[in-house]
C-alpha cells in the first residue's frame, strides 16, 4: 500500500497503541484462515480494504472540511474522484510524515506532511503514482500477502477465529502488515510510469514528478522514509527521462516561431500578465511556490 515509504507504522503518533490493544479471544481457526489466503476471493478483499481504511481513518486525524489542507487536496484532485475506470477517494492524515497511500478501493490518503514538502504538480505527480497502484492492481496483491502473513502468524500464536474474513482484534495488525508491505520494484517503477501519464493526460506540469523525486531524495530528514525503497535517486532519473522525451515531442510538434511577430507576442504577455492579478493566501498549506517553469503545458 505504501509506496512513498513503508514505515508510516512508525508513526507512534498514528499507529501508537497498534498490537496493544489486540485482542485475543474465541477459538483458534488458523489452519482454517491459512487455507484460505491461499484465494481471498473479491468480495473478502473489499471488506478487508473498508475495514482497514475505516480503521485507518479512525487512528488518525483526518482534516475536517474547512482545513487549509483538506481544502487545498479538494482544489487540487478536483475532477478525479472518477478516473481511468475507478472511484477514487481523498483525505488529508493531519501528520508529520511525508507520505501518501492508496488502498484497493480507491482510497487514496495524503499525509500532511508531504503536502507541507510539495507544489500542487509535484503533489498530483504523487497521487497519480498512487493512483497507478490502484489501477495495476498492486495494492490489491499486498492485501493478499498481508492477510497470509497474517495468518501464517495465527498458525503461530494461536490466534482467534471469527465469522468475519479477519478475526475481532487482528484488523490492527493486519493494517500494519499491509502498511509495511513494500512494492516490488518494479510496481513503483509501473506506478511512477503511470503517474507520469496521468500528468500528461490532464495538462499537468509534468516536470513536477522529477522535482518530487528530488525532494524526498534530497532531504535529510526524509531520506529514512525511502530506505527500504527504490532509490528516489533512479527514480527521479526515470521521470526526468520522460519529461525529456516529451519536451522533445512537443517541440517536434510546435507551429514554426515565425508564424507569430514577436512584438504581437510580447504585447500579448503584457496583456495576460495584467490580467493575472489573482490575490494569493493560505499560506500554511502550501510549500513555497516553485518559479513556473518556463516550458509549461502549451494547451
Ligand atoms: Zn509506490
Amino acid at each position: 500500500v505504501l509506496c512513498l515509504s513503508a514505515p508510516l507504522v512508525h508513526a507512534e503518533a498514528q499507529f501508537g497503541d497498534i498490537g496493544g490493544k489486540v485482542l485475543r479471544k474465541g477459538n483458534i481457526d488458523a489452519a482454517e484462515k491459512l487455507v484460505r489466503s491461499a484465494a481471498l476471493t473479491d468480495a473478502q478483499i473489499e471488506k478487508l480494504t473498508a475495514e482497514s481504511i475505516a480503521y485507518m481513518d479512525s487512528q488518525n486525524r483526518v482534516a475536517p472540511d474547512g482545513d487549509p489542507y483538506a481544502e487545498r487536496l479538494k482544489r487540487l484532485v478536483k475532477g478525479h474522484e472518477t478516473e481511468d475506470g475507478l472511484q477514487l477517494n481523498f483525505k488529508v492524515y493531519l501528520v508529520r510524515d511525508v507520505n501518501a497511500f492508496a488502498a484497493p478501493d480507491g482510497s487514496i490518503r495524503v499525509m500532511a506532511g508531504l503536502m507541507q514538502l510539495m507544489t500542487d504538480d509535484e503533489l498530483r505527480s504523487i497521487i497519480g503514482h498512487e493512483i497507478g497502484h490502484v489501477k495495476l492492481k498492486h495494492i490489491k496483491k499486498q492485501y493478499q500477502k498481508a492477510y497470509a502473513v497474517s495468518a501464517s502468524r495465527d498458525a503461530a500464536q494461536a490466534n482467534t477465529g471469527q465469522a468475519s474474513v479477519l478475526a475481532e482484534g487482528e484488523l490492527g495488525k493486519f493494517t500494519e502488515e499491509v502498511l509495511n508491505a513494500k512494492f516490488s520494484r518494479t510496481d513503483e517503477s509501473n506506478a511512477d510510469e503511470y503517474g507520469f501519464k496521468f500528468m500528461l493526460k490532464h495538462g499537468y506540469e509534468y516536470h513536477a514528478m522529477e522535482v518530487a523525486f528530488l525532494k524526498l531524495a534530497g532531504d535529510g530528514t526524509t531520506k529514512t522514509l525511502w530506505d527500504t525503497h527504490p532509490d528516489p535517486d533512479e527514480r527521479a532519473k526515470h521521470a526526468e527521462q520522460w519529461a525529456a522525451t516529451e519536451d522533445s515531442k512537443r517541440q517536434a510538434a510546435a507551429p514554426a516561431p515565425a508564424a507569430v511577430p514577436a512584438s504581437a507576442t510580447a504585447a500579448d504577455e503584457a496583456d495576460e500578465a495584467e490580467k493575472d492579478t489573482e490575490p494569493k493566501a493560505e499560506p500554511s498549506p502550501e510549500p513555497a511556490q516553485d518559479a513556473p517553469a518556463g516550458d509549461s503545458t502549451e494547451d
